[in-house]
Order: structure tokens, then C-alpha cells, then sequence
């Protein structure tokens, strides 16, 4: 699963709009520890940061049902 940034506090990532990277893990709060495509493995934290989920598939923005098939963990998260 892709991620890309919308808005980090963290200063020190060097994360600029437009970068991606891979979800490496969910947290049980919802974290979610990321290694980005620039090297950094920053976690995104619920309520302090914003991220969109990337369609593996088609790249865009992961919306219900673009792309997902049943089994998928986006799709165990949409039940
Ligand atoms: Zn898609």
C-alpha cells in the first residue's frame, strides 16, 4: 500500500508534497509507519498528520471500492 503526505508536523522528514511512500505497518492507534521514498521511515500519527492512501492499482487516491478486491486489507478496513 502507497501513501503520499497531505500535511506532516514533524520537521525533520524532508517530505514534500507529491512524495510517496510504502505502509510498512498500522498501529493499534492508527499509526501508520511508513518507509518513504526519500529513506526516512517516519510514522504518520492520527490527529497530528494528514495522508491519503494510495489504489495500488491505479495510483489515484484510494476511495471505497476503487480497485479493491475482496480480501484486500483496504477492503477488510472498509467492513
Ligand atoms: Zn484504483
Amino acid at each position: 500500500m502507497q501513501v503520499r503526505p497531505i500535511a506532516t508536523t514533524d520537521p525533520h522528514t524532508g517530505l514534500r508534497p507529491g512524495d510517496t511512500g510504502t505502509v510498512l505497518n498500522v498501529d493499534d492507534l492508527g499509526g501508520v509507519q511508513t518507509r518513504w521514498d526519500n529513506g526516512s521511515t517516519l510514522g504518520l500519527v492520527p490527529g497530528v498528520d494528514e495522508w491519503e492512501l494510495l489504489c495500488e492499482r491505479c495510483g489515484d487516491p484510494l476511495v471505497p471500492g476503487c480497485c479493491v478486491t475482496v480480501g484486500d486489507p483496504a477492503w477488510e478496513a472498509e467492513r
